[in-house]
């Protein structure tokens, strides 16, 4: 099945919806979101909502994904982080934009199903990482932008130390049941863009 006419509907609708970023609209209408849902959902892939993937995860609806997109800034030049793979749809977007992405995934399956599709699509500046990424990842630091795409208490002060100077971090924060989209200026303040609902973050400076 052809996807494009899908997609362009879907671009058309994240533009009404408030995306202003063409560079981001431009991502989003490349990248084939129906590969990154299960089969079974293939029809839906492109309507505006989360949908169910293995592991009891989620991948994020196309405005979520868009907004916090829009928010991070991303350069051609910017070596980045991503804080939960899932199905891998957010770092495929962030590779048509950056020099490369490190993205973590606790799940090893998701982690490994992530790391296959994302490298037979071509993105060959991605690399997925199985582990706990809640306190970054340090091997790879420091990192231009980095995304936390799970709930967040708050933006652990390990990820600050991993950001460079003039990073921008972009998290949900908040509780298990609602947090806003929070970007971290490289000035220390903190400023929210809407509420939003996200499946929690695990380990180390996640949620017990
Ligand atoms: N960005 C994903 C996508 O495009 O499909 C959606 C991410 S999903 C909303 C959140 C993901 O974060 C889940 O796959 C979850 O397993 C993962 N996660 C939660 N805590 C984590 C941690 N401490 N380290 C790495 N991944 C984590």
């Amino acid at each position: 099945m052809d996807f494009r006419f899908d997609r362009d509907l879907m671009v058309q609708e994240l533009r009404r919806m408030g995306i202003r970023d063409e560079r981001v609209l431009a991502a989003m209408a490349k990248v084939p979101r129906e590969r990154f849902v299960r089969e079974e959902d293939q029809d839906v892939a492109y309507g505006d909502h989360a949908l169910g993937i293995p592991e009891g995860q989620t991948i994020s609806q196309p405005f979520v994904v868009a907004r916090m997109t829009e928010l991070l800034q991303v350069e051609p030049t910017h070596h980045m982080l991503e804080v939960g793979t899932g199905s891998g749809y957010q770092a495929a977007v962030l590779a048509e934009l950056a020099r490369d992405v490190v993205t973590v995934e606790r799940h090893l399956p998701l982690a490994d199903r992530a790391s296959a599709l994302l490298a037979e699509l071509g993105y060959e500046n991605v690399r997925v990482i199985a582990g706990d990424a809640s306190i970054g990842y340090p091997p790879e630091a420091p990192y231009d932008r980095i995304l936390v795409t799970a709930a967040s208490p708050g933006i652990a002060p390990e990820l600050v130390r991993q950001c460079a100077p003039d990073g921008l971090i972009v998290a949900p924060v908040g509780d298990q049941e609602m947090q806003h989209l929070v970007v971290r200026h490289p000035d220390g303040r903190e400023t929210r863009h809407g509420a939003v609902k996200f499946v929690p973050l695990r380990g180390r400076a996640g949620f017990r």
